[in-house]
């Protein structure tokens, strides 16, 4: 035999052994039950570990109070007997009772093989009868589909559906803004299999004002529907026997804090009377332990009750101080200088920022005509007169905008600097200029309410003008 044909004998042979087993695998993959997920629970483990230590290794992730929750440990630990936390970016929830298990929540898609992992391992005999999903976004209802059976009934309330849909529908759009203030996520969203967003279907919907209310292995359950917090398809859950209340997102990743009726990465406004009205719900229930689906469970009774009181009434008071605004023929920019907390009301805006609020607030009741400028409702921008105004002052914009820098008027500044660089982008003095406002804007971010989404655009901004610089 030539040497030749001695290799494609040899190759036949090995064809002859694989072949045989790759077949079995196929068929095991599409007619055993369970071993499909298996395998694809495996490769998104695989695919969770490289992903999260790209991201934690990105240089943009260090100092992101965001990043850091990627580096918390998944690990299962007891909160109160018989119910299991699996921590990471996203919290996973179990309640064991002497009956079936309820999952409330499903945490991140990429980190469910190994929360899985965790609480198999501290709960022997795993039988869900119930997933209950907080809300649609990825970082709680994620893992639903890796953990969904025949059987299990999938609770979520009655609006999740609709916002699962607009928030698939418009995936590009947030993924972009996302990247933008997170510049260390993937270039493009999961989009293969299991992990893909979407595509989760409830079993049972829950309704506002009509708590669902089940029994089972001696544990009483009930899922309540609290809309206006983190979008209009918000549940919790409580255990009336342990006054423990599972919020999801409810409050946000600090307790207490003002809420985030805004977002940046721009979703729908969320409605302001809704969520006090759903947090009244939650003090007449009394709750002793509340445990977020984000960082540790909040225990200390005396920080729950004046926790709960001060945001209800710290978010009426904005509301109240916003339509008292509106009616006393007042502008969105006036409101949002003149509205602040009082002193006994106070609460950190790291998260939810007051003046933000009352623009949303003013922009929910009114929408986007603000009654003043004629040109607001035709599509001709602003913009398209700035080359007029430039080139009609000439020089001068820079030495202009430097003043109101060292007046300490920064958003003057770069209401002129914008001007410039809308027809001028690359424009040197603009651009230092820019970088200075944003910067005397940033430290006065950092020194007052340290509100994380505003330091994240104001990074952005600046790294943009200094790549600008740069390339001059
Ligand atoms: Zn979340």
């Amino acid at each position: 035999m030539t040497k030749l044909t001695d290799f494609y004998f040899k190759l036949i042979k090995l064809i002859g052994y694989i072949l045989p087993i790759l077949l079995v695998l196929l068929l095991a993959y599409n007619h055993i039950p369970g071993f499909k997920k298996k395998v694809q629970i495996a490769a998104v483990d695989k695919m969770g570990d490289v992903g999260m230590k790209r991201i934690a290794s990105n240089p943009e992730a260090k100092g992101s109070v965001a990043a850091e929750f990627i580096n918390i440990p998944i690990e299962a630990r007891e909160i109160s007997e018989g119910i299991w936390q699996a921590t990471g970016v996203g919290n996973a929830h179990l309640i064991t009772t002497s009956g079936k298990d309820v999952l409330f929540d499903t945490g991140l898609a990429t980190q469910v093989p190994k929360q899985m992992n965790v609480l198999n391992e501290a709960v022997s005999n795993l039988e869900l009868s119930h997933i209950i999903v907080s809300h649609s976004h990825a970082d709680h209802s994620g893992g639903t589909k890796f953990w969904q059976e025949e059987g299990i009934e999938i609770v979520a309330h009655a609006e999740f559906e609709e916002e699962q849909r607009y928030l698939k529908e418009l995936e590009p759009y947030f993924w972009h803004r996302n990247r933008t203030l997170f510049p260390f996520m993937p270039e493009e969203p999961p989009n293969i299999g299991l992990i893909a967003t979407g595509g989760v279907i409830p079993t049972r919907r829950i309704y506002n004002g009509q708590p669902y209310k089940f029994s089972q292995g001696g544990v009483d359950f009930e899922v309540h529907a609290l809309p206006g917090a983190e979008g209009a398809d918000n549940i919790v859950l409580w255990l009336p026997q342990k006054k423990i209340l599972f919020s999801g997102d409810f409050f946000g990743p600090l307790f207490p804090q003002f809420p985030n009726i805004f977002t940046m990465r721009g979703e729908k406004i969320r409605k302001p009377v809704e969520y006090v009205n759903s947090l009244k719900t939650i003090i007449a229930l009394d709750p002793d332990m509340i445990v977020p689906s984000h960082k540790d469970p909040i225990t200390d009774k005396a920080v729950i009750e004046s926790g709960l009181l001060k945001i209800r009434d710290a978010t009426k008071y904005v509301h109240d101080k916003t339509v008292e605004g509106m009616n006393a023929g007042k502008t969105v920019e006036q409101l949002m200088r003149e509205i602040e907390l009082p002193a006994n009301l106070a609460l950190t805006q790291e998260h939810g920022k007051v003046s933000w609020a009352v623009k949303s607030i003013w922009e929910y009741y009114a929408t986007w005509f603000h009654f003043d400028k004629t040109t607001e409702l035709y599509a001709v921008p602003q913009s398209e007169i700035y080359k007029d105004i430039t080139t009609w002052m000439g020089d001068e914009i820079p030495a202009l905008a430097d003043q109101y820098v060292k007046a300490n008027a920064p958003e003057k500044a770069l209401h002129l600097i914008q001007m410039l660089l809308h027809h001028d982008p690359n424009n040197i003095s603009a651009l230092s200029v820019q970088k200075q406002a944003l910067q005397q804007i940033l430290e006065r971010a950092e020194a007052t309410t340290n509100n994380s989404y505003e330091i994240y655009w104001l990074k952005y901004r600046i790294r943009d003008a200094q790549s600008k610089l740069d390339a001059q």
